[in-house]
């Protein structure tokens, strides 16, 4: 692509698209690649009830094709393929996709979001959806009086745990070790709640049953014994950690130890001047549609004042 762009926005999910809108209608004529999930994580959730002006919740699939028409309204082009190396040495920068196109651009918006980390179980991915989560404030609620599993021994599966046990009948915590990880207050919490039992040096090493369409049981396998049982469960949720998806960016973004880029606080900003980022990419901490959507929009709003203050 032999024009330079006035600016290109990585990544599709809520703060990618919002940065679209907003870059968009301030007449940026951004493009936008979708990367390797289109959507983001809300695409692998059921419905989404706790994004405002959907008051009777909407399926996250559908949420997302509407970020994407909204965004494509205002002339977003957007290209079903992912960024695959980059140079932000020198402006424009430029950004080299999968499909072999090089793009130029004066900004660059990153919002690649994070993937919550999986087992790697053979039917764990069929059943993403269909019992298997890997966010309780997405999928709780559809656990009403249920059976599920948390797997994990940080922050977030204690945090997890105590959410679930709003609408699960029981919740069973399931460890690796003998110890948790997670912080002290958020361990006394998941320890005192009656609902929550924990399975110390265990391991999910099986999710059943793909024939029904739906998780009915669970394998579990001691970690010392290697003792293996099965167990009802209507819901598997993973707490094992997130990955930021920021991989392309290593050595040239300061990142935090997990890898999580930094920006100005309170900003977009990345301390590559022109370059911000959004989104799950960048937090660690809020994780939701919405505080993605959000800083998306703070991202873009920068952009088109970084652009006016090169150009006048
Ligand atoms: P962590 O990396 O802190 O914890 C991951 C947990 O998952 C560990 O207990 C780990 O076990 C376990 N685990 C990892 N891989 C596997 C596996 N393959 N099978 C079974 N268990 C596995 O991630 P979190 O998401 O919990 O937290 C991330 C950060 O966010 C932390 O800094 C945390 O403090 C913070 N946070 C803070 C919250 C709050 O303050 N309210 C809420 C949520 C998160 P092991 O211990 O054996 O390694």
């Amino acid at each position: 692509m032999s024009e330079t762009l006035k600016t290109l926005i990585l990544g599709s999910g809520p703060a990618g698209y919002t940065a679209a809108i907003y870059a968009a209608r301030a007449n940026l004529a951004p493009v936008l690649l979708a990367g390797r999930q289109p959507g983001g994580q809300l695409t692998i959730t059921s419905e989404v009830e706790n994004y405002p002006g959907f008051p009777h919740g909407i399926m996250g699939p559908e949420m997302m094709d509407k970020f994407r028409e909204q965004a494509t309204r205002f002339g977003t082009v957007v290209h079903d393929d992912i960024g695959v190396s980059v140079d932000l040495s020198k402006r424009p920068f430029t950004v080299t996709s999968e499909t072999g196109t090089t793009f130029r651009t004066e900004t660059l918006i990153i919002s690649t979001g994070a993937s919550a980390l999986y087992l790697g179980l053979p039917n764990e991915k069929a059943l993403q959806g269909r019992g298997v989560s890997a966010c309780a404030t997405c999928d709780g609620f559809f656990f009403k009086n249920k059976v599920v599993y948390v797997v994990g021994g940080g922050d977030s599966a204690c945090e997890e745990a105590n959410f679930l046990t709003k609408y699960a009948s029981k919740v069973f915590l399931v460890v690796r070790r003998e110890a948790l990880r997670a912080s002290k207050i958020m361990q006394d919490r998941a320890l005192r709640n009656p609902k929550i039992e924990v399975l110390w040096n265990q391991n999910v090493t099986d999710v059943l049953d793909v024939s029904k369409g739906k998780v009915t049981s669970l394998e579990l396998t001691h970690t010392k014994t290697g003792e293996k049982k099965i167990v009802p469960a209507d819901g598997l949720f993973l707490a094992i950690g997130h990955k930021p998806n920021t991989e392309l960016f290593q050595g040239v973004l300061t990142m935090d130890d997990k890898g999580y880029i930094k920006t100005v606080p309170g900003k977009a900003a990345t301390n590559v001047d022109g370059v911000f980022a959004a989104g799950d990419c960048q937090d660690s901490y809020y994780r939701q549609a919405i505080t993605a959507a959000g800083t998306g929009c703070m991202a873009a709003i920068e952009v088109e004042r970084w652009l006016e203050g090169q150009h006048g």
